[in-house]
């Protein structure tokens, strides 16, 4: 079995970007897959192509767009507000149901056509804000799912499960890409790179995380 080669499933935001370079110092070969299916902003699959060109990792985008019309949401469909606060507990309306595990499977498909069968995906249930895919039994499931259903041994890994958001800028601050996971990823629900607009659900996550981070950094503290 080759465990020296990985792919990244990408978007060109803070956590995948951080598992990018996760990967990078634990696999000699990695190579990203990213989907277009129709989200707001594609300039998020720019974001995606500069940052995996400069981190030298060839990037493979695919069109996914039927995603976007089997059902209707935020983050696809330019006619619904983005919504900053879910007060009765329901999952935010950014949520494209069933993402994460098409994501991951048609990734699968593309590992095993070139004999890679580690997948790395950012997913994390620490910041858990109602995503029912990117909780940690979802992820067990899928990999017995894809080995059955490709008779094809994967790994899935999850290198920030159990990381919140401060977490995970300390991590990518070991991987001594701090400034670049700042300034080049696009987590933000309006497109805005960076920091980020600073009021969509995203950027509120992103920037608490990232003040704590800093914060925590200035006093000495290990949190
Ligand atoms: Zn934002």
């Amino acid at each position: 079995m080759n465990r020296s080669k990985a792919l990244v499933v990408y978007s060109g935001g803070q956590d995948s970007t951080t598992c990018l370079f996760w990967a990078k110092k634990h696999f000699a070969q990695v190579e990203a897959i990213a989907f277009n299916y129709g989200q707001r902003h594609v300039v998020e699959l720019t974001a995606a192509s500069n940052i995996a060109k400069a981190a030298g990792v060839p990037l493979h985008i695919f069109e996914l767009d039927l995603l976007s019309s089997v059902s209707h949401n935020a983050l696809t469909d330019k006619d619904i507000n983005v919504e900053s606060d879910q007060p009765d507990h329901r999952p935010p309306n950014t949520l494209v149901e069933g993402r994460n595990m098409l994501f991951l499977t048609y990734a699968a498909i593309f590992a095993k056509s070139n004999n890679i069968h580690d997948l790395i995906t950012g997913v994390g249930q620490s910041d858990y804000s109602g995503y029912p895919d990117c909780r940690n039994d979802f992820i067990l499931s899928l990999n017995q799912t894809l080995n059955l259903s490709m008779a094809y041994e994967y790994r899935i890994h999850t290198p920030l499960m159990w990381l919140n958001k401060s977490e995970i800028w300390r991590m990518a601050d070991e991987l001594d890409v701090f400034d670049l996971v700042r300034n080049q990823t696009i987590t933000c629900y309006h497109g805005i790179p960076g920091d980020g607009c600073g009021t969509c659900p995203s950027c509120k996550l992103r920037n608490r995380g990232l003040v704590k981070y800093l914060n925590s950094e200035a006093n000495g503290q290990i949190e």
